[in-house]
C-alpha cells in the first residue's frame, strides 16, 4: 500500500479522515456546563504537546489520511504562540478549520485569511448579554457579537454553536433563528452532553423533539425543510422557508448519529481520543519522545472504536455517573 492509499478505519468500516486538535485545555470563559469556576488544575508545560510536536504528530495523521484538521480546546486561541502554529500547520495538504468563542478573533483574523482557514464555529449560548456572561461567567459578550459581526464581514463561513440548557436558554431558540435570519448564518443546536464536573443530569437536556417542536410551533412544521448533511455531518440540518436561516442540531444524548463519524481527537497532552465519551485513551506524546513509531498506536486505538458513543448504551444520571470522561475543555470540544 502508497501512503496516499492509507487510511484509518475501524471495525465498522468507518474511514477516519478528521482530525480535532485541543490546542490548550486554557480557556478565558468557564461556561458553567463545561468548566469549573476556578478553571481547570495548572499543570507543568512539558506534559503537554510543543508547536513542533503537535506538527509533526499531524504530519503522521495526514500521511494516514486525515484531510480536514479542527483545531479547538479550551480556547484555541488563548494558545501561546498560535500565530506561528497556524503558518505551520498551513503548510499541510488539508483543510484547517476553528472552534473559538470568539473573543481573541480580531487579533488573529489576518493570520486565519493568510493560513485559509474558511470554516470558524463560534459558540453563543445566548443573545441576551446578562444570560451569555451568566452562562460564561464573564463578560465578554460585546466583544464576541463585534467580532461575529467581524468575521461575516470578512466572508469566513461561520457556525454559531448554542449549548441548550434548560432554565437558562431553551427559550432563546426562535430568538436565535430570527437573528440568523439577519447575519445569513448557521445556528447549531447541540444538546448538553455529560463530562467530568459539569453536574450533567438528563432532566436539563432540550432534546432534538423539544427543539424542533418549538421551531414548528412558530413557524409552522410545513416551513421547515430537511436539506442535505455533509457526508460525515453528526447534525441533522433545516431551513426555514421565506428565511436565510438554517439550523442543524446535534443531538448526542437523545438520538446520537454515530454511523457516520469520521472523527479522531487528539488532547493537548498528546493522547488519542478515538470517541468524545470513550473512556480510554492511547498515549502517543510519550512513545513519540522516546523515538518510536505511533502509526500503529493510532491505527489500533481507532479499531477498538466502539460503533456507538464509546461503548455507553444510553445516557441516564445512573450511567453517566460511573463513566469517567474527562472534561470537554480537556479532550477538546
Ligand atoms: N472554546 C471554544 C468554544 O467554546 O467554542 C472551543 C472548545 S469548546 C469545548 C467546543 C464546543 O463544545 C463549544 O461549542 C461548546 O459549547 C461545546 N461544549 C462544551 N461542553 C459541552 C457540553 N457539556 N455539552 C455540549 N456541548 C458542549
Ligand atoms: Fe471555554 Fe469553550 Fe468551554 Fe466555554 S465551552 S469554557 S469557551 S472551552
Amino acid at each position: 500500500m502508497t501512503n496516499q492509499e492509507q487510511k484509518i478505519i475501524d471495525r465498522f468500516g468507518r474511514v477516519h479522515d478528521y482530525l480535532r486538535i485541543s490546542l490548550t485545555e486554557r480557556c478565558n470563559l468557564r461556561c458553567t456546563y463545561c468548566m469549573p469556576e476556578e478553571g481547570i488544575p495548572l499543570r507543568d508545560k512539558a506534559e503537554f504537546m510543543s508547536t513542533e510536536e503537535l506538527i509533526s504528530i499531524a504530519k503522521v495523521f495526514v500521511k494516514l489520511g486525515v484531510k480536514k484538521i479542527r483545531l479547538t480546546g479550551g480556547e484555541p486561541l488563548v494558545k501561546k504562540g498560535f500565530e506561528n502554529l497556524i503558518r505551520k500547520l498551513a503548510e499541510l495538504p488539508v483543510e484547517i478549520a476553528l472552534t473559538t468563542n470568539a473573543i481573541l478573533i480580531d487579533k488573529y483574523i489576518d493570520v486565519l485569511k493568510e493560513a485559509n482557514v474558511k470554516k470558524i464555529n463560534v459558540s453563543l449560548d445566548s443573545l441576551k448579554s446578562d444570560v451569555f456572561n451568566a452562562i460564561s461567567r464573564r463578560k465578554y459578550f460585546g466583544k464576541i457579537m463585534e467580532n461575529i459581526d467581524l468575521l461575516i464581514l470578512n466572508e469566513f463561513h461561520i457556525k454559531i454553536n448554542v449549548v441548550l440548557i434548560k432554565g437558562t436558554n431553551e427559550n432563546e431558540i426562535v430568538d436565535f433563528l430570527e437573528w440568523a435570519n439577519t447575519k445569513n448564518t448557521h445556528i447549531q443546536f447541540i444538546e448538553f452532553m455529560p463530562f467530568d464536573g459539569n453536574n450533567w443530569n438528563l432532566e436539563q437536556n432540550v432534546s432534538f423533539k423539544e427543539i424542533m417542536k418549538a421551531i414548528s410551533y412558530y413557524y409552522g412544521i410545513e416551513n421547515i425543510l430537511k436539506i442535505e448533511d455533509a457526508k460525515n455531518d453528526t447534525a441533522r440540518n433545516y431551513k426555514i422557508i421565506n428565511s436565510t436561516a438554517t439550523f442543524g442540531i446535534i443531538s448526542s444524548v437523545t438520538n446520537p448519529f454515530c454511523s457516520t463519524c469520521n472523527r479522531i481527537r487528539l488532547t493537548a497532552d498528546g493522547k488519542i481520543k478515538n470517541c468524545l465519551f470513550s473512556q480510554t485513551e492511547t498515549d502517543l506524546l510519550t512513545s513519540f519522545r522516546k523515538g518510536e513509531e505511533i502509526e500503529e498506536l493510532i491505527l489500533n486505538s481507532i479499531h477498538s472504536k466502539y460503533k456507538e458513543r464509546g461503548g455507553l448504551e444510553e445516557f441516564s444520571n445512573d450511567s453517566v455517573k460511573k463513566n469517567k470522561n474527562r472534561s470537554m475543555t480537556v479532550i477538546g470540544g
